[in-house]
């Protein structure tokens, strides 16, 4: 199986530096990826910490990020124990307590012994109170402790974090290219890969999307729900944004008892407390997942209303959902451009909902309100 590093064609200036200070054992105790969302930082975040934590590390010559030993393949499913990977828990940042608890994780020795890795994205919504704390850690982390900051650009973040973190900027990469990437780590037909990276935003959560029955049913609940909603009532609505949230939910099933294998299989190495802590990850873990599920059917919504809002525009080529044209063409023939663009904003509305922690089923039922009254033009 190839390395996440090596699937990483899609940034191949950032792979090659990073596969070289790796090879090099040189790399910097904390990194500041720049790039806007799409550019595929937290994919490169999760192959370097495969590089780092791959259990060939010790071997004459190194081996970085084989992709096949238990610490790669962990890493690959995000089960790796040393990785930790924090987002902002609350609408206007990153919480005080979030800090605090990643700064006690720090102090404490990786589980499986190479090294740790923290992964924090959207630094920019890291302020000044929180970020003052990670500060000292940032320039001077413990032996094996690698931060990888994830951020849009480097003015929106605090200049104090800049200024301790090697910064390695993103390129755009062109929906085209995003798809040919997933397509050569899937071997999957282009227009199935072209509505992965619609959904899934970059191509390797593309590559995970598309190995996932479970995440491609909700999007396939969406879209049904979308579908029918021309001819729905308000109960019908409201039923169909139940039944998205319980196909949203179903993956995290799995999420579940990998974290429960994690913790059984460690059990050994564990205090009470570092325990207690692992718990207490996982069940953030869990939220975080979550809200990315619907948000990723959120995303699948947009794509839709894209192709509709392009079908009535007369622009044909590249449609992401290639596999439901007699939908496009349902939906297309119910509205007019007008229409598909106050669907669309129904849907941003309903992201920044999420992000405000309202309730997905809620926040479900509002938009596909909004996006029939849309679409029927009413
Ligand atoms: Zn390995």
């Amino acid at each position: 199986m190839a390395s996440l590093l090596e699937q990483l064609d899609t940034q191949p200036r950032v792979r090659d530096f990073l596969a070289r200070a790796v090879a090099q054992g040189r790399t910097s105790h904390a990194y500041l990826f720049l790039g806007a969302p799409g550019f595929g930082k937290l994919d490169a975040a999760w192959a370097l910490a495969q590089a780092l934590l791959c259990d060939h590390g010790d071997d004459e010559p190194p081996v970085h990020g084989c992709g096949a030993c238990d610490a790669c393949i962990r890493v690959a499913r995000h089960t790796h124990p040393d990785v930790h990977c924090y987002a902002p828990e609350s609408a206007t940042g990153y919480l005080i307590s979030q800090t605090r608890e990643l700064l006690s994780d720090v102090a404490l020795a990786p589980i499986r012994g190479r090294g740790k890795v923290y992964i924090i994205e959207s630094a920019e919504r890291m302020r000044a109170n929180t970020a003052n704390a990670l500060l000292k850690t940032l320039e001077e982390p413990p032996g094996g402790v690698t931060f990888i900051l994830l951020g849009t650009s480097s003015e929106a973040i605090l200049p104090t974090i800049v200024s301790r973190c090697q910064c390695v900027p993103f390129r755009m990469i062109p929906p085209a290219q995003a798809a040919e990437s997933a397509q050569r780590a899937t071997g999957l037909p282009i227009e199935r890969c072209r509505m992965g990276v619609a959904v899934a935003g970059s191509p390797a959560r593309a590559v995970e999307f598309l190995k996932s029955p479970l995440r491609q049913d909700a999007r396939r609940a969406m879209v049904r729900a979308i579908d029918a909603l021309p001819q729905a009532d308000e109960a019908d609505v409201l039923a169909r944004a139940k039944e998205i949230t319980i196909a949203c939910d179903a993956p995290l099933a799995d999420v579940e008892s990998a974290q429960k294998a994690v913790l059984e299989q460690n059990a050994d190495y564990f205090t009470a407390n570092a325990k207690k802590q692992l718990e207490d990850r996982n069940k953030r873990e869990l939220t975080a997942r979550r809200r990315s599920g619907i948000m990723e059917v959120l995303a699948s919504a947009r794509s839709l209303l894209r192709d509709v809002l392009c079908r009535l525009e007369g622009v044909s080529e590249d449609v992401a959902n290639a596999d439901v044209p007699e939908v496009i063409d349902r939906l297309a023939a119910r509205t007019a451009p007008a229409g598909a663009m106050r669907a669309l904003e129904a849907v941003d509305r309903a992201e920044a909902q999420i992000r405000r922690n309202v309730t997905p089923q809620l926040a479900l039922e509002v938009m596909l309100l909004d996006i029939r009254k849309a679409l029927l033009c009413l």
